[in-house]
């Protein structure tokens, strides 16, 4: 009796792969058509990967039965939203550090002198 077929990887060119801009590597991402994509968002961090850490392709929820790079990236992950959100936090928070006249000349007030 033969065992059942072991998954297979997502193919980047089958159209739903396409459709969802699927990378195998994240640094391949086109970030003009894809500038909600975030530095450092993956598959890896990704809401929808599934399986245990450790190897380099797991399952995704979006490709039932089959296996994505974890190194990849694709426009239909959660990972991806929360990225983006931990780099609007960060932007937030440098922000807040920066003083609202750096690198402006600032007008000095005029002080009325004594008569
Ligand atoms: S849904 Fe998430 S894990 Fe699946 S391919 Fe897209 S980014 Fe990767």
């Amino acid at each position: 009796m033969r065992g059942a077929e072991p998954p297979q990887k997502v193919d980047i060119h089958e159209p739903t792969a396409v459709a969802l801009g699927y990378v195998e590597r994240a640094s391949q991402v086109d970030r003009k058509k894809y500038p909600q994509f975030v530095p450092g968002s993956s598959c890896e961090n990704c809401m929808q990967l599934q399986g245990k850490p450790g190897s380099d392709y797991r399952p995704c929820s979006l490709f039932a039965g089959r296996l994505v790079s974890v190194s990849g990236w694709c426009t239909g992950g959660r990972g991806n939203v929360i990225a983006a959100a931990v780099h609007r936090e960060r932007a937030a928070k440098a922000s807040l550090t920066r003083t609202p006249t750096a690198g402006k000349s600032v007008k000095k007030p005029s002080i009325p002198r004594d008569r």
